[in-house]
């Protein structure tokens, strides 16, 4: 019954895209793809990117 103390300290931590062991280098994410997936959705989601097709000020 001799738990490490270092396993209650070291939170296991998952990257929430992919569930793999985040990367501190890349927190809080397991890799740079992760990172710029996730940055690709809040800069989607903030910024609407206008769609060429649809203009209605050129009736
Ligand atoms: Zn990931």
């Amino acid at each position: 019954m001799s738990q490490p103390p270092e396993a209650v300290r070291v939170a296991p931590k998952a990257c929430p895209l992919c569930g793999k062991p985040v990367v501190p280098r890349y927190r809080p994410f397991c890799s740079q793809r992760c990172a710029e997936v996730d940055l690709g959705h809040w800069l989607t989601e903030t910024y609407r990117i206008p769609d060429d097709s649809l203009d209605p000020d050129e009736e």
